[in-house]
C-alpha cells in the first residue's frame, strides 16, 4: 500500500473514464488529475487504499509536448471540464481510444482503431447551459459547480457558450442583484432562485430562458423581461417549480412567462421544436454529423421499417423517416413526446409515430402485437440498454441495430449482450460532441447473423463430403424441387434437419451450433413433409 502523503516518480501510461492520468506504483493505480499520458511526474499520495490511490501532480520531470497552459482562468476549479490543460490533438486521440478499449475490453472485440469524429471547434460550441446560483456577503453569481461538489465556481465568461448565454446569465443576475431575489440556498431548502436554464437554437438563433425557482413566482418580471430582450434572438421566458431537495435541475412543473414556451432549431435540415424538458444534443454541428453516420449505418431502404427508441423529440426518427418505409419512436418524458409529434407534422412527414413509455417495456408491447422492425436504432442514457430492451430486441431480430451511445463502458456492455444473441459488431466510430470535456459519443451498427448465413458456409463444406451411397441430390436441387413442386422456399438448415431425422448422414457442420447460441429454428411440419418429398423422388429415402 503507498503512503498517505508522501511523494512518489512516476510516469503516467493510461486515462480513467473522467480524464484524469493514471500511473501504476508499486502494483497501485494511481488516479492522478490533470496529468498527460507520458508525462513523468512526482505525485504526492492525498488517498491511499490497498489497489488504488489519489495522488496530486508536485511537480513534472518531463512535460508531455500536448501540454498546453489552461486558455479558462477557472478551469482548475470549475468541475465543467477536464482537458485545458492538454491540446485538441491529444483529446481526440484518448476519446477514440477510450471507445476502442471498452469495445475490445468488455465487448469483446479485437478492434485495432476506431476512428473518431473529432471537432472543428472547442469554444462557443455549446447550445445549453444551466447555471447554478449562489451568493456570498449579499451578492448573488452564477457559474459551475466545483468538481464533486455543490459550492458554486464563478465564471464570468465561459470558453465553451457562446457569448449571448453569458449575457442571458449576466442580465438575470443583475435583474436578482438589482431587486434583492433570493438565491436557493440548499442546506436550508430556502430561497427562490434555484438554476438558469439557457437554451440557443444554432441556426434559428432563438434564445429560450427557463430559471428554475423553489416556487412558482417570479417578482417583478417585467425587470427581468426588459432585460432579456436586449439579448440578440430572446424569444421566451419560462418558469420551472422545481421545490424538490435534491440535484435534479428542472421541476416538473413549467410555466410560461413571455412567448411560446419553446424554441425551433433547424437540424439534418429539418426544424425541431424544443421544450426546455425535451433532450437535444448541446453540440450542434457534431450532433448532426453523428446522425449522419448512423443514418449511413443504418443502411435503411424504402420498404423498412425502423423503430428509434430513447428518440427525444424525434430528430434520429425523423431525419431517417424519408429513407424508410414507416418509423416509430418510443421516448419517456411526455413533453418530448408532444414535441416529437408536433416536429412530425411541422415537417411534413406522414409515416412517422411516436409512443411515450418506456424503451423497454413499449419494445416488447410492439413485439407482442407482431411488429418485426427491420431496423432499430437505439440511442439510451448513460446507464444504457436494460434487460427488458435486450429482450425486445432478441425477439424482434432486426436486421441491424443502431447503437448511439454517450458512455463507452455500457455500449461495449450491451454489444457483448447482443453478440450473445447472435449479432455482430459491423462498424464503431466516436464522435466528440463534448470538447475539453471527458465524455464521448459514439455509433456502432450490428448486424443480424442469420442461420442461413452460417449454413451458406456449411452448405460448400458439406458438399465436398457428398458421396454416391449416401446422396444423390445436392441441396440446390432439392431446394429447387421443392419449390417447384410444393411451392415452398427451404434452407438448407431444414434439409439438414430432416435429413438427419431420416437418418442420412449431413456432414459435421451441420450439427454447429448457431452463432452466439440463439435457438436455431425447427423445420415446419409442412417443409418437412415437402424435404420427405424430395428425398423419396431423389431415392435417397
Ligand atoms: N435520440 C435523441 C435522444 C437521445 S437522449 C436525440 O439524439 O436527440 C436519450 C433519451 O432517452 C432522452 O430523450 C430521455 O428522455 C430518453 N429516455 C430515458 N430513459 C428512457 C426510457 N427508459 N425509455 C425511453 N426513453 C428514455
Amino acid at each position: 500500500m503507498l503512503i498517505k502523503n508522501e511523494i512518489y516518480e512516476t510516469v503516467i501510461t493510461d486515462y480513467t473514464n473522467e480524464g484524469q492520468g493514471v500511473a501504476h506504483i508499486e502494483g497501485c493505480a494511481v488516479f492522478i488529475p490533470n496529468a498527460i499520458a507520458g508525462e513523468k511526474v512526482r505525485v504526492r499520495i492525498e488517498k491511499a487504499q490497498k489497489t488504488w490511490a489519489a495522488g496530486k501532480i508536485v511537480e513534472i520531470l518531463e512535460k508531455s509536448p500536448h501540454r498546453v497552459n489552461r486558455e479558462c482562468p477557472v478551469a482548475k476549479l470549475c468541475g465543467g471540464c477536464d482537458f485545458w490543460h492538454m491540446d485538441y490533438e491529444e483529446e481526440s486521440r484518448l476519446k477514440a481510444d477510450r471507445v476502442k478499449s471498452c469495445l475490445n475490453r468488455i465487448g469483446g472485440e479485437t478492434l485495432e482503431n476506431v476512428p473518431i469524429l473529432a471537432a472543428p471547434t472547442c469554444y462557443g460550441y455549446r447550445n445549453k447551459a444551466q447555471y447554478p446560483v449562489s451568493a456570498k456577503k449579499g451578492r448573488a453569481y452564477a457559474g459551475f459547480f466545483r468538481a464533486g461538489t455543490h459550492d458554486v465556481v464563478e465564471n464570468k465568461r465561459c470558453l465553451i457558450l457562446p457569448t449571448e448565454t453569458d449575457a442571458v446569465k449576466d442580465a438575470v443576475m443583475d435583474y436578482v442583484n438589482q431587486h434583492r431575489v433570493s438565491v436557493y440556498d440548499e442546506a436550508a431548502h430556502k430561497g427562490l432562485l434555484r438554476h438558469i436554464y439557457v437554451r440557443r437554437g444554432v441556426l434559428s438563433g432563438q434564445v429560450l430562458v427557463c430559471l428554475v425557482c423553489n416556487g412558482d413566482r417570479l417578482p417583478k418580471v417585467e425587470e427581468l423581461l426588459k432585460r432579456l430582450q436586449k439579448i440578440p434572438g430572446f424569444t421566451t421566458l419560462v418558469l420551472s417549480v422545481n421545490t424538490k431537495k435534491g440535484n435534479t435541475v428542472l421541476g416538473d412543473k413549467f410555466l410560461t412567462l413571455h412567448g411560446p414556451g419553446f424554441i425551433e432549431d433547424t437540424l439534418c435540415g429539418l426544424t425541431f421544436r424544443l421544450s426546455p424538458r425535451s433532450f437535444y444534443q448541446v453540440n450542434h454541428h457534431q450532433a448532426q454529423r453523428l446522425y449522419e453516420a448512423a443514418i449511413a449505418q443504418a443502411e435503411i431502404t424504402k420498404n423498412d421499417l425502423v423503430l428509434d427508441l430513447y428518440c427525444g423529440v424525434g430528430t434520429i426518427t425523423l431525419a431517417m423517416a424519408s429513407a424508410a418505409g414507416k418509423v416509430i419512436g418510443v421516448e419517456v418524458i411526455p413533453q418530448a413526446v408532444e414535441d416529437a409529434k408536433d416536429n412530425a407534422k411541422r415537417n411534413g412527414i406522414e409515416n412517422a409515430e411516436f409512443f411515450c413509455g418506456d424503451a423497454g417495456a413499449a419494445a416488447l408491447e410492439l413485439e407482442q402485437k407482431g411488429i418485426r422492425p427491420d431496423v432499430v436504432v437505439v440511442d439510451p442514457p448513460r446507464k444504457g440498454l436494460n434487460a427488458d430492451t435486450i429482450e425486445a430486441l432478441h425477439r424482434m431480430s432486426p436486421r441491424r441495430i443502431v447503437y448511439v451511445s454517450c458512455d463507452p463502458a455500457t455500449l461495449a456492455r450491451d454489444v457483448a449482450l447482443l453478440k450473445e444473441r447472435g449479432y455482430i459488431l459491423k462498424n464503431a466510430m466516436a464522435a466528440d460532441l463534448f470538447p475539453r470535456c471527458s465524455h464521448v459519443e459514439s455509433v456502432v451498427t450490428l448486424s443480424r447473423k442469420t442461420p442461413d448465413d452460417v449454413i451458406e458456409i456449411d452448405l460448400e463444406l458439406d458438399e465436398l463430403d457428398i458421396t454416391a451411397a449416401e446422396s444423390k441430390a445436392t441441396y440446390p436441387e432439392i431446394k429447387e424441387y421443392v419449390l417447384k413442386h410444393h411451392g415452398l422456399k427451404v434452407s438448407s438448415l431444414y434439409i439438414a434437419q430432416v435429413k438427419r431425422k431420416c437418418g442420412l448422414d449431413v456432414g459435421e457442420n451441420h450439427n454447429l451450433p448457431s452463432p452466439g447460441g440463439r435457438p436455431q429454428p425447427q423445420v415446419p411440419p409442412e417443409k418437412e413433409e415437402a424435404i420427405r418429398d424430395a428425398l423419396k423422388y431423389f431415392s435417397m429415402l
